[in-house]
């Protein structure tokens, strides 16, 4: 007997299954979302927020976008990524990062109208899951996913409601998987999972404790201490994370996968706080610890006839970039609106293949990259002498070495700049963030080339109209001299056309397409005395085809086809097109 019937079950209310929540119930989409504990994230894993992520925020509301600003830890204090041989103890080298480079900086505000933030997972989820259930989300605590089952016409999934010890049954016309790192919806999908699991250790040691003297003046979110086992395991190098400046913390240290996992209480706790603080009378309060392993794993395939997998449970990989919520978020913002068209009747099933094709290949380049970038910690502990073995003296020896006057010395000092400064793939690496460029059938790109990169594609994002790459953000005006992002124009769960001067045709022909196909699509021409003004140039600068031609925008403000100029038939062109993605 069926409990409870919805369109969208969301197992997880993690960053994902919350986002996934959040932007169906904005869409008007039926869902019921459940997570086995009785309450969100208790420790707040996830913070680096990007601006990618912002913008999803944006898009479900300026007010959920706002919040979330209200509860961060700004940009500004984000940025003094300090290496050191403790918080107290001397700092060996220093790097200015997520976008608080003044040349990075120039980078962030030109790409979007949103500012990259620190926010706490324990932050973040909450304001997710309120925003889910304020507009609609029937959400279910305590209540465990079991097993489920897929028939034709629907997915019928089995829970255990905790708190009565029943078994519930829930038919849907869609799953979700977004149960995290151990995901069972997808091994019971048999959802291939390439890459390993396990291949480091960590601790977690989350604490309070005023830590101000040592870190006020360099503010930072991350404290890198290299002491000698400090690459054991782990992340790369011991981590002192600030939670909130400057007094709760969450320390970072490996320990070796190969041994049991230590039991982190009390006193190992403090041990640990005090040795990397470099302060042997630090009292700590002691808020929780826990053991976790470094994962390098990713899904080959995001879904199976009506079932998906996102987040964690498609991307399983250690926290370097800060990738893991914000590529959760932005899974969601991908599949939610194709789940919407789907169950709206205005997009063919095939839609949602695409899915798949746009996200398995982020999937398997964010765990790529994440694990690079631990690796990527071993030219400085090179540089420094500290991989000879663990002779402390001899370390010591080693890292003294390079205050020297000699040659040697000024080679280490040099071989020490290059390698830190090596790490800005992964603590200011905007184009991974920024430069996700989708290919599939729901992209049409009639056959035009896309745009190489003229710089480094993981360090830069670089703004582009070619189908399937996000349009890119200017500022246009209103009338009174209001400034709107291009992003502010699109999305919101719609299609949006964007013309300019002598391109009033195309929005005629959104017009008539939109009404055709049962779907709305905005339009807006952009010009003098219009609705928006590009009084600066900017957005004729970024778009890429001329006044007359046209850039056509999918929910997820990815473009999805333009035009160069008006076309002889611009009716006959947007059918194409749209039944193409449409899957129609
Ligand atoms: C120390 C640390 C720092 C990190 N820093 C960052 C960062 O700066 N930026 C970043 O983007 N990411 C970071 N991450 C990663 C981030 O925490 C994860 O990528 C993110 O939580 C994944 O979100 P998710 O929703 O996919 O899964 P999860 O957050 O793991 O959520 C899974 C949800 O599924 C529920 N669930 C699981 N099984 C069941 C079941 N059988 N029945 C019902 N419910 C179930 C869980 O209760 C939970 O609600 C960090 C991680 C760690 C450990």
């Amino acid at each position: 007997m069926v409990d409870i019937t919805t369109d969208v079950l969301i197992i997880g209310t993690g960053p994902a299954g919350s986002s996934s929540a959040a932007l169906l119930s904005n869409y008007g989409i039926e869902n019921v979302v459940i997570n086995r504990y009785s309450w969100l994230a208790n420790t707040p894993r996830a913070h680096i927020t990007n601006q990618r992520t912002m913008e999803v925020l944006r898009d479900l509301g300026k007010d959920v976008e706002q919040e979330a600003y209200l509860f961060a830890t700004e940009q500004e204090l984000m940025g003094e990524n300090v290496f050191c041989e403790s918080l107290a103890g001397e700092e060996i080298g220093r790097m200015k990062s997520w976008g608080t480079h003044p040349l990075s900086k120039a980078e962030h505000l030109m790409s979007s109208p949103t500012l990259m933030n620190d926010l706490p997972q324990t932050f973040m989820e909450p304001l997710l899951f309120k925003t889910a259930c304020s507009r609609g989300t029937k959400a279910r605590m305590s209540t465990q996913y079991l097993s489920h089952m897929q028939e034709d016409d629907g997915v019928t999934t089995t829970c255990l409601d905790r708190m009565t010890g029943k078994e519930l049954i829930i038919r849907s016309k869609y799953l979700i998987g977004a149960d995290g790192g151990n995901s069972l919806v997808a091994e019971h999908e048999n959802l291939p999972i390439a890459g390993k699991m396990g291949v480091g250790g960590s601790m977690n040691i989350l604490f309070k404790a005023d830590l101000s003297k040592y870190v006020a003046h360099r503010p930072s979110v991350l404290y890198w201490v290299m002491q000698p086992g400090a690459d054991v395991g782990g992340i790369g190098m011991g981590l002192v994370r600030m939670i909130r400046p400057w007094n709760e913390w969450l320390i970072v240290w490996g320990y070796d996968i190969n041994e049991p996992a230590p039991v982190v209480d009390q006193k190992m706790a403090t041990d640990v706080a005090r040795q990397l603080v470099g302060d042997p009378e630090l009292e700590i309060e002691l808020l929780s610890a826990n053991t976790w392993t470094v994962n390098d794993a990713y899904a080959e395939q995001l879904s199976s006839g009506r079932v998906f997998i996102m987040g964690d449970a498609a991307h399983r990989h250690p926290p370097s970039n800060g990738l893991g919520s914000n590529t959760s978020i932005q899974d969601s913002f991908n599949l939610c609106w194709k789940l919407a068209s789907v169950l709206k009747g205005q997009a063919g099933e095939g839609l949602l293949d695409s899915y798949d094709t746009e996200r398995a290949p982020i999937a398997k380049q964010i765990v790529t990259r994440a694990n690079q970038s631990i690796g990527e910690f071993g030219p400085i502990f090179e540089a420094l002498g500290m991989t000879g073995g663990s002779d402390i003296d001899n370390i010591k020896a080693n890292m003294d070495a390079r205050c020297g006057a000699d040659d040697q010395a000024e080679a280490q000092r040099s071989a020490l700049n290059a390698a830190i400064a090596f790490k800005k793939y992964e603590f200011d690496a905007h184009g991974v963030e920024m430069n996700q460029r989708y290919r599939s059938d729901a992209i049409v790109t009639d056959d035009q080339d896309e745009p190489a990169f003229t710089k480094d594609a993981e360090l830069h994002y670089q703004p582009t109209t070619w189908p399937g790459a996000r349009i890119p953000h200017a500022w246009v005006f209103d009338a009174i001299g209001g400034k709107h992002s291009t992003l502010d124009l699109v999305g919101g769960g719609k299609f949006t056309l964007l013309t300019g001067l002598g391109g009033e045709a195309w929005v005629e022909a959104a017009n008539t397409v939109g009404d055709a196909l049962g779907i709305e699509i905005a339009s807006h021409v952009i010009g003098p005395r219009q609705a928006f003004v590009d009084h600066t140039g900017d957005w004729a600068r970024e778009r890429e085809v001329s006044d007359t031609g046209c850039v056509l925008v999918r929910p997820d403000q990815h473009v999805c086809w333009r035009s160069d100029a008006l076309s002889d038939d611009p009716s006959a062109d947007l059918t194409r097109v749209m039944s193409a993605i449409l899957a129609l």
